[in-house]
């Protein structure tokens, strides 16, 4: 499982023309996810389910470079209620303001946090941008899944998942030593 970006992601984008406001440049990737089982986040698991696309596209704004990309992957992930493996899509655009400009705040970003500043000390032909995507990717990521909007989770009793239908058990009928592991705290009542 990831937690970090991988070594052997290296997304490349040229720089457009210097001074040339239409010259623009594209970067499409494929970042090849097969040899890793997925990225563990927030004590989440996400599955990889092919590979994540990158498109990323150049061009200046005055004397700034835009890099806008646009990320694209699918994961398999336990569903929060009823650990059911679930797919989710990730469909995210996102811009970076490359810039020579000292900003007053490293990580200033504007408030919708899409749009990022990125301090260069020079123009290079290519930037990497592999961490940016890497960045994406994390932020897209879910903090919950669920398998549908209804999922119904697990019966607290025997753990079956309860859409599949009525288990038998009774709701109310916990088994104490159960009721610890679900953190759920009920009074006893001694008799
Ligand atoms: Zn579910
Ligand atoms: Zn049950």
């Amino acid at each position: 499982m990831l937690t970090e970006k991988p070594a052997s992601w290296k997304f490349e984008l040229e720089t457009p023309e210097l001074g040339n406001p239409e010259a623009v440049t594209y970067l499409h990737a494929e970042a090849e996810t097969g040899q890793f089982d997925g990225i563990f986040y927030d004590g989440m698991r996400f599955s990889f389910e092919g590979p994540v696309i990158v498109d990323a596209e150049g061009r200046w704004i005055d004397s700034d470079l835009s890099v806008s990309l646009k990320i694209s992957a699918t994961f398999s992930t336990p569903c929060s209620r009823c650990l059911e493996p679930s797919r989710i899509e990730i469909l995210n655009d996102f811009l970076y303001l490359y810039s020579l400009r000292k900003k007053e705040s490293p990580e200033e970003s504007s408030e919708d946090g899409n749009f990022h500043e990125v301090q260069v000390s020079r123009w290079q032909r290519f930037f990497d941008i592999s961490d940016h995507v890497w960045e994406s990717i994390i932020v897209s990521l879910p903090g919950k899944v669920l398998c549908s909007a209804d999922c119904k989770g697990l019966c607290p009793q025997c753990g079956r998942p309860l859409r599949n239908g009525d288990c038998g058990c009774s709701a109310k009928e916990l088994d104490p030593r159960l009721e610890k592991l679900l953190g759920i705290k009920i009074e006893e009542t001694k008799e």
